[in-house]
């Protein structure tokens, strides 16, 4: 029992925070140590009942020495829940999105800053890190790519972090060029990341979603991943929490973590 790792979950009362509840309290090397979030607070989480909803993640950091938070809140309390945990000397796993790349450099250079070492993955499902990881492969061999990402109705930001994630690996290798063109709908071709057009759709029933289209003259390659069900990225969080202490420093995405 001394061994087990004491995880504090912010975000808890949320849909993906409260599947991350369930597995750790699955998983026999995981303890459920404390729950956070600004709603919910005082509920006890299910099949914890020694563990209530806590509205400070200093002071339940304070009271159960955590040694690791994981936070599936929204991108404007990373920060300020990353700085909480490094004061006391916590491990941080975001699985939380929305970031800006100047955010992203913080927490770098927080990381860097030594006492807490922090990963951050915008999808913790296996398929879509193996899809961003082979769209990275052949990108060098097409000209063209776009990327249409899928999320329920309920995401709040766009593009998802996958997306960005996703055109930033593939960016890098494939330069399309500018077509002639008119958008005679402000949006019709989508937002640009690092070149890479992506397109976002938001429908109740969708739950996480990818394409990522490569054209070449007279022909189309399409990968696509789906998350049907929040469970998918529960082996990805758990693999995450078990290995952010032998991390040090600042980890962006959970193909490092991966032998791909
Ligand atoms: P949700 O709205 O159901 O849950 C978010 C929870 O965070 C809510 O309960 C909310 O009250 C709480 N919260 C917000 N701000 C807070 C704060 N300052 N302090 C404490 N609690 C706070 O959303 P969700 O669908 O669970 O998604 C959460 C995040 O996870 C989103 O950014 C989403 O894009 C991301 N996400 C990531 C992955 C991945 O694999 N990395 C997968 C799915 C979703």
């Amino acid at each position: 029992m001394g061994t087990e790792i004491k995880v504090i979950v912010v975000g808890a009362a949320g849909k993906m925070g409260s599947a991350v509840c369930r597995a750790i309290i699955s998983d026999e090397d995981l303890q459920l140590a404390g729950a956070v979030d600004k709603t919910g607070v005082g509920a006890l989480v299910p099949e914890a009942p020694q563990v209530s909803i806590q509205s400070d993640l200093a002071k339940t950091l304070d009271e159960t020495g955590g040694d690791v938070i994981v936070d599936f809140t929204r991108a404007d309390s990373i920060l300020a829940n990353a700085a909480a945990a490094a004061e006391a000397g916590a491990h941080v796993v975001i699985g939380a999105t929305g970031l800006s790349a100047g955010e992203i450099d913080q927490l770098a250079a927080l990381a860097a800053a030594g006492g807490s070492n922090i990963l951050l993955a915008p999808n913790f499902a296996i398929g879509a890190v193996i899809m961003m990881k082979v769209s990275e492969r052949i990108a060098p061999y097409f000209s063209r790519a776009e990327i249409v990402e899928y999320h329920h109705d309920q995401k709040h930001d766009a593009p998802s972090g996958t997306a960005i994630l996703t055109a930033e690996m593939i960016g890098r290798l494939l330069v399309p060029g500018p077509l002639d063109e008119v958008e005679k709908y402000p949006g019709a071709r989508g937002g640009t990341v690092s070149g890479i057009p992506v397109h976002s759709v938001r429908l109740p029933g969708l739950v996480a979603h990818q394409e990522v289209i490569f054209g070449q003259t007279g022909q189309i390659l399409t990968i696509r991943h789906d998350s049907i069900d929040r469970s998918s990225f529960m082996p990805g969080v758990v693999l995450a929490v078990k290995e952010i202490g032998a991390r040090p420093g600042f980890t962006y995405g959970l193909d490092k973590l991966l032998d791909l």
